[in-house]
């Protein structure tokens, strides 16, 4: 489904993706690891076309990625992104946050939006906060009617990037736990994580990302429970 192919990067002169490679296959769940700076984001800023690449190929769902394309917006819409700082309108409420993508970007009756937007909001745990204002939420619960807000766009996949990385910590598991919900519904996802109990147990993948290469990847129990590299293992280290 998502297909990265020897991915160049530079921002000014300095190479900051340095030939990435991985592959995403459909109801796969990657997640991506490594040091601040590695070029974690930028890969999934790529992947979605919000930023530009030199060298290599990017394809998903079969078609290559080329933010100058004209068809970028339709790929945004099958891929939908999760940022760390969720930025819901601070003037709608809940359930307006969540239709109102679905509304005016997929063009769906607002009627269809709502009851589509409830159900979502259900899911994510949040049935009673419809008419709650974002400022009345805690942050881990306005992440998830960030992620309601991002399903209501019907994606083929999802990227994350380290969507719970602003939580206070007591807060993060109710996140996790609706992205573990996602995964074994077969979502197909990217997630740029610290968190590395979540990337064990949901991921099928792991990739590490050092200096803009991954160079270790591999099933979530190797890479985590047996990394070869010494880089990986030194990152590790001071994680777990
Ligand atoms: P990570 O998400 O792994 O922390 P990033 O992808 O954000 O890493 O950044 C990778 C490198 O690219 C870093 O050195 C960062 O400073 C640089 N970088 C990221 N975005 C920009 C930008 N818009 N302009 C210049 N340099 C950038
Ligand atoms: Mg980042």
């Amino acid at each position: 489904m998502i297909e990265i192919k020897d991915v160049h990067k530079r921002f000014d002169q300095i190479e900051v993706l340095n030939g990435v490679n991985f592959s995403v296959a459909e109801g796969e769940v990657v997640c991506l690891i490594g040091p601040s700076g590695s070029g974690k984001s930028t890969i999934l800023r790529c992947i979605n076309g919000l930023e530009t690449y030199e060298g290599g190929e990017i394809n998903v769902l079969g078609q290559r990625v080329n933010s100058k394309d004209k068809s970028i917006n339709d790929l945004r819409r099958q891929v939908g992104m999760v940022f760390q700082r969720f930025n819901l309108f601070p003037h709608r409420r809940v359930l307006e946050n969540v239709m109102e993508g679905a509304v005016h970007v997929n063009g769906e009756s607002p009627d269809t939006a709502r009851k589509r937007a409830i159900e979502l909001l259900g899911l994510v745990g949040l049935a009673d906060k419809l008419s709650a204002w974002p400022a009345q939420l805690s942050g881990g619960q306005q992440q998830r009617v960030a992620i309601a807000r991002t399903l209501a766009l019907n994606p083929k996949a999802i990227l994350f990037d380290e969507p719970t990385s602003a939580l206070d910590p007591e807060l993060v598991g109710d996140v996790l736990q609706v992205m573990r919900t996602l995964a074994d519904e077969g979502m197909t996802m990217i997630v740029v994580t610290h968190e590395m109990q979540f990337a064990r147990e949901v991921a099928d993948r792991v990739c590490f990302l050092y200096g803009g290469r991954i160079i270790e990847q591999g099933p979530s129990g190797e890479v985590l429970g047996n990394p070869q590299e010494p880089r990986t293992q030194e990152f590790l280290k001071r994680v777990l």
